[in-house]
């Protein structure tokens, strides 16, 4: 939903009258909402524009688990990628380790 849209329905409708357009048992059938894929996230379009070796040290850093071996944290990524002239935020990182982000496939 688009955010004039969304505001639109949010100025239209009470909430009785939202409950009745779009019911829960309606929602609830039709299964949570998915994050929307597109063009891919900061992490995404780095991992497609650096060059193959880079990308391929990005993706062993961004595979690895801070908690449980020792591995790269979100802020670590962040400030190593620094150096090649990329800036992303560590949340925009941990999103796209967690797959919430609107990369198609990682
Ligand atoms: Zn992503």
């Amino acid at each position: 939903m688009t955010h004039s849209v969304r505001s639109e329905y949010a100025t239209r409708y009470s909430i009785q009258e939202r409950w009745q357009a779009v019911s829960l048992e309606t929602l609830v059938a039709a299964g949570p909402p998915r994050t929307r894929k597109g063009p891919g996230c900061s992490v995404g379009i780095a991992l497609a524009s650096l060059p193959d070796s880079e990308s391929i040290a990005l993706t062993a850093m961004l595979a690895s688990n801070p908690t449980l071996d020792g591995g790269w944290k979100n802020v670590d990524i962040s400030e190593a990628i620094k150096g090649s002239g990329i800036r992303i935020k560590g949340e925009t990182i941990a999103r796209h380790r967690r797959g919430g982000c609107s990369c198609e496939s990682r």
